[in-house]
């Protein structure tokens, strides 16, 4: 006998998951940032996008409504970290939702691998999830709730020629397993999220011929978009994810299989 279809929850399919959320989403300006402050608002919350390239923040914001705004942050900066995380905070009353997604990459073998390739990457995917992590978690704690999402990359498990950025990538990992640890008794959640293979301007300089190979390591076929990543960062953010926390969830089209 056939089994009768089973709707989805209500919720999941409702356009108000995140109904009154205060949100900010780091590198928001373009990519799988923008995808993600795009859905975060269609879902009700007002997003703060902050990028290091604040035209671009200032344009995704306009169009996203809800009251987003855009805001320059460079996340390896520390003092600017703190100062965003405590006007938002000021302005709105409250911060409900962190997404940590402002990431590069300066790809090389590990022989030829310069400091400054090897520094920068640590400090924008690293240090920046780091810095963004602690001042939000300051007011997270005493709010006794909150969520975080931090996007992480398939790369962490190890990636030729991304020695720098597999190695910030996992301990973006590391950092969110023990941040879910600690803030837990203060009922706020932290989530990984790990990218596979993303049509973004990130992936767009990779050659053709490379771009096909990896695509055809994708058991569902096709390059994700920004709004696959972003469903999934939907769904950490809010209520319905309440009992989930120090995951790491790919979302690769089966990439890591
Ligand atoms: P993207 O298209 O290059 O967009 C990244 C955005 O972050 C840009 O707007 C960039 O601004 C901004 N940004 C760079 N440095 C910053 C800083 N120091 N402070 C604040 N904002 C900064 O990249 P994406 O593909 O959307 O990647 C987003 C995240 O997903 C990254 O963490 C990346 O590592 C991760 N990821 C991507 C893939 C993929 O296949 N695309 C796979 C796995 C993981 P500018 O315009 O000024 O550069």
């Amino acid at each position: 006998m056939t089994q009768a279809f089973r709707p989805m929850p209500v919720a999941l399919l409702s356009g108000d998951l995140l109904t009154d959320r205060i949100a900010i989403v780091t590198g928001a300006g373009r990519g799988i940032g923008e995808g993600i402050a795009r859905k975060l608002a269609e879902e009700g919350a007002t997003v703060v996008c902050a990028d290091v390239n604040v035209n671009d923040a200032t344009s995704v914001a306009s169009s996203l409504g809800h009251g987003a705004i855009g805001a320059r942050l460079d996340v390896s900066n520390s003092s600017e970290c703190d100062a965003l995380v405590s006007d938002v905070h000021e302005r709105f009353g409250r911060l409900d939702i962190l997404v940590n997604n402002a990431g590069i990459n300066r790809d090389a073998m590990l022989h030829k691998m310069t400091d400054e390739q090897w520094q920068q990457v640590i400090a924008v995917d690293l240090s920046g999830v780091f810095f963004m992590t602690r001042a939000a978690s300051r007011i997270m704690r005493a709010a006794g709730q909150g969520r975080i999402v931090n996007i992480s990359s398939a790369s962490w498990m190890g990636n030729i020629g991304q020695a720098n950025y597999a190695a910030a990538k996992a301990g973006v990992v590391g950092l969110s397993r023990t941040a879910a640890k600690e803030l837990a008794r203060s009922q706020v959640t932290v989530n990984a999220i790990c990218p596979g293979f993303i049509d973004t301007q990130m992936t767009r300089g990779i050659p053709d011929a490379i771009r096909e190979q990896q695509v055809a390591k994708i058991p569902l076929g096709r390059m994700g978009q920004p709004a696959d990543v972003a469903a999934v960062v939907a769904f950490l953010a809010s209520d319905e994810a309440g009992y989930v926390t120090g995951e790491v969830i790919n979302v690769g089209g089966g990439y890591v299989l």
